[in-house]
């Protein structure tokens, strides 16, 4: 790896903290990622764009930004990357999965507030983040209330937070408000980047993104097989980096792993013994390094089959309808799509059962391990319907309550192994 130590000082960051924090994540990704077995080779490129993660495309970045492009920074799937390929913007995930900086977040925010958030406000007073400190704008969203709230004192502290409403309810006004805030967010990428979006650019911008979220549906298809191809870890690791690659080059790597997994599934090749118990993952969103269930839950001899989160299916599933005339046409088009994404902050919520349920059929999942993050109000209150829901089609469902930490790492592993017994 080169040194990019000149680069992250001319961002900011605390070169001492970030070094350590480099270390730690490159040795759990060791730990997690590399002691897999059986891996796909094309794996290897994912391996490279997570030791690059802070350095190569943090300089692609930099260059971009040297070339007039304007970097938005986001936290929610809300937020459409479309837009901001239509002015030609680079758009990279923000959320963070790892606890750094708590005591500092902890004097602007309560004690009980969701990991999520805490990692948030912990990453930009750490100064360990260059995805934060290279945002030219940073997108909030009104999604759940200790986001909304929160948002009111992380402006003070980034200095370029746009906040974009949300509605609450599946109904006309809601789709009506999603459309005004989708509107209101375009006029404020191209005040930024002096770009005008036209047809053209909105066109293209809908298909780069299509094109991404068609590999990652291609990929979550071929984890139907039995035994399946690739393990949950490294599907995960796809869904987390489609937040900070190059789109069209992320595109064609999961496309090339799909190549290899129809061929190993062809010959009948797995990274776990067929009919190993299969457990769909549902819940809150998981950002890098937040790897911990999804390791346990491998090295108890199952396998995740699926992601009901953000970074899952309920991020990539759905297409923005490209035929349309007009840029307001082509706006109405992305509302449809985005509308239709079932988080928790909705009420009520059925669809995003309805699909649990469909994916469990899908993925011929044996159970479901619904993860919610401590004081993470509207998936922890969900994960009781959930639960009654998935109780009454007869299909197991473990719920799960944690955290960043690694202290209940043990309980959890007791925990998921009985689970896995039951349905084995
Ligand atoms: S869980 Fe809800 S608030 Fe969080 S990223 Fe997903 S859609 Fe946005
Ligand atoms: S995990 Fe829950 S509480 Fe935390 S930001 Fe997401 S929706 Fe809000």
């Amino acid at each position: 790896m080169s040194d990019y130590h000149e680069m992250w000082a001319s961002l900011g960051l605390d070169l001492k903290t970030h070094d350590a924090v480099l270390e730690i994540v490159g040795k759990g990704y060791q730990d997690v990622f590399l002691s897999q077995k059986n891996r796909p080779e094309g794996m290897k490129y994912f391996d490279f764009v997570m030791s690059e993660v802070h350095g190569l495309r943090i300089k692609e970045i930099m260059d971009a930004k040297a070339e007039g492009r304007k970097v938005i920074g986001t936290f929610c799937v809300f937020v459409p990357e479309e837009l901001v390929l239509a002015v030609n913007g680079v758009c990279v995930g923000l959320c963070a999965g790892a606890e750094l900086g708590f005591e500092e977040a902890e004097k602007y925010l309560p004690r009980n507030t969701c990991s999520l958030i805490k990692s948030a406000f912990g990453f930009k007073l750490a100064k360990v983040c260059p995805y934060i400190e290279s945002s030219d704008l940073i997108v909030g969203e009104n999604t759940c209330d200790g986001k909304k709230k929160a948002y009111e004192s992380y402006k003070d502290i980034v200095g370029n937070l746009y906040v974009m409403d949300l509605p609450q309810m599946k109904s006309e006004a809601g789709k009506a408000l999603l459309k005004a805030e989708y509107v209101k967010f375009a006029q404020k990428l191209e005040e930024i980047s002096g770009k005008k979006i036209t047809v053209e650019s909105l066109k293209k911008g809908i298909e780069i993104v299509n094109n991404k979220r068609a590999a990652m549906s291609r990929l979550a298809k071929l984890r139907f097989a039995d035994p399946t191809p690739i393990s949950g870890l490294d599907a995960l690791l796809a869904n987390q980096v489609y937040f900070y690659d190059n789109p069209e080059r992320f595109t064609a790597s999961v496309n090339a792993i799909c190549d290899e997994l129809e061929k190993r599934i062809q010959d009948n090749i797995g990274v776990a013994p067929k009919g190993s118990p299969r457990i769909l993952i549902s819940g809150c969103p998981m950002a890098v390094p937040n790897w911990k269930i999804p390791f346990i839950i491998e090295n108890s001899n199952a396998i995740i089959v699926g992601e009901e989160m953000c970074t899952g299916e309920r991020g990539t599933r759905n297409l923005v309808k490209d035929q349309a005339s007009s840029v307001e046409e082509l706006i109405n088009n992305i509302v449809d799509r985005y509308f239709e994404i079932d988080c928790a902050i909705f009420t009520p919520n059925q669809n995003r059962l309805e699909h649990i349920k469909q994916m469990v059929k899908e993925y011929k999942a044996d159970g479901v391990l619904h993860y919610g993050l401590q004081f993470c109000q509207p998936y922890q209150m969900e994960s009781k319907v959930v639960e009654k829901e998935l109780e009454k089609a007869g299909i197991p469902v473990l719920l799960i309550e944690t955290d960043y930490s690694q202290e209940d790492a043990g309980q959890i592993k007791t925990r998921v192994e009985a689970f896995i017994e039951r349905i084995s």
